[in-house]
């Protein structure tokens, strides 16, 4: 079948009342903004539905794969649209888009037909008995079967005469826009960008933070990253990757605090850093990767040592997951690969042979006492010295 056309199915933004229009007209956006390099579609909202109808070239593949990533979609009918005429003639369109489909072999069908205005001379149940003895009579191989049919096939009598059977699974959530932005600390492993997806997925726009420290860490492990926020942009659409040079501050820890509590120390700088970015970037929480038990800095007590210095809220969606479940999801959202690529990060450089794993608040901020001196510079220094990269997936690859 040659289609040019796809229905666009929605679930929970149908659920939002008075804002429901909003959360369409966010979708229809988005929609647009990922099909743009793909050819010329217009994009329609009709019947509490959204219409994608081909006015281009398009390759029906990648449009699809796009469609996929979109998030408020939960299903994508592939449909084909043709001129409403008169009964008969419906009739044979629904038998050559059978036959188009399925050809003659043997399967069981169910036809559910709509009416778009109640006017129409005949009832959607005399449409469907009627379609349905046509498609036995021109297929001897075909049974109805209205419990589970193999195909259901939907007819639509509108301006237009609608057909469509096929549901692709869409990425389901909420459009990204209807719910904010928040800052994702993004690292070069595979949790933070699973992280990022997952918040996205509730309609949350991205921007993300990433601590370099060069010379210690390498220009491609920045790059990593960079790739990492591209092909998170992918479903969250661009975003804008906040590059901290935290070498300095890194360097300041190292020397002055108990070699124990590097990284706890640094993770509290590191969430300071990100909640100011944030509040400068009008983002309304932070994301983390952070899983309970997964490393020293992730047991609840380092959580809590960590958490400590925030104001904002910290969205942390793979707090409860195990390794395993966090990696099917990045192989599902394809930053696995480009996750596992062995380039070191700022945390494996400046790392204790024995960090503490219960670290108790009140001796982490004595230790921090010893920084300062320096530290009010070296903050204001890290903030005032951050490149911005936009990370966006009309960059990336198809
Ligand atoms: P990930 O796989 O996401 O890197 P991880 O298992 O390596 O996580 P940690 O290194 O303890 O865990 O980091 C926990 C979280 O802190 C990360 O998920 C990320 O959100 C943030 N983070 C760690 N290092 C950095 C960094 N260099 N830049 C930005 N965020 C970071
Ligand atoms: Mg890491």
């Amino acid at each position: 079948m040659d289609y040019r056309a796809f229905l666009i199915k929605y679930a929970e933004i149908g659920t939002k009342g008075k804002n429901r229009y909003v959360f369409e007209d966010i979708l229809c956006k988005q929609i647009r903004v990922h099909l743009a390099s793909l050819g010329e579609f217009q994009i329609r909202k009709e019947y509490g539905r959204i219409f994608v109808e081909a006015e281009s070239d398009f390759d029906y593949e990648d449009t699809i794969k796009e469609l996929k990533k979109v998030f408020g979609i939960i299903g994508i009918c592939p449909i084909v649209i043709e001129e409403r005429t008169d009964f008969d003639t419906m009739k044979q369109r629904a038998i050559d888009y059978m036959r188009e489909c399925y050809g003659e072999k043997a399967l069981t069908f169910k036809v559910d037909a709509r009416r778009g205005d109640k006017s129409y001379p005949m009832k959607s149940m005399e449409i469907n008995s009627e379609i349905g003895h046509y498609l036995l009579e021109a297929f001897s191989e075909y049974k109805v079967d209205v419990h589970q049919p193999d195909v259901l096939l939907h007819i639509e009598i509108r301006d237009q005469l609608y057909l469509y059977s096929q549901t692709i699974k869409g990425a389901g959530g909420l459009p990204v826009g209807t719910n904010g932005k928040a800052m994702l600390l993004l690292s070069g492993g595979i949790d933070s960008p699973v992280a990022g997806y997952m918040i996205s997925k509730r309609g949350v726009e991205l921007e993300a933070v990433y601590f370099n420290a060069p010379p210690y860490t390498s220009e491609r492990a920045k790059q990593k990253v960079v790739d990492l926020a591209r092909i998170v942009s992918g479903f969250s659409g661009k975003i804008r990757l906040h590059v901290v040079n935290f070498t300095d501050i890194q360097l300041a820890i190292y020397e002055k605090c108990p070699h124990e509590e590097l990284t706890i120390i640094m993770r509290r700088y590191m969430m300071k850093i990100a909640e100011e970015l944030a509040k400068k970037n009008k983002c309304q929480a932070l994301i983390t990767g952070e899983s309970i038990g997964q490393v020293a800095s992730q047991t609840m007590h380092s959580l809590a040592c960590t958490n400590e210095v925030c104001t904002l809220p910290v969205f942390r969606p793979c707090i409860g997951m195990d390794k395993q479940e966090i990696i099917d999801i990045s192989e599902e959202i394809d930053t696995y690969e480009t996750s596992i690529q062995p380039y070191e990060d700022c945390c494996t450089i400046f790392v204790a042979k024995h960090p503490v794993t219960k670290p108790i608040l009140e001796i982490i901020k004595r230790s921090e006492e010893k920084l300062n001196d320096v530290i009010d510079d070296l903050m204001k220094k890290a903030l005032d010295t951050v490149e911005v990269v936009e990370a966006r997936f009309e960059d990336w690859e198809r």
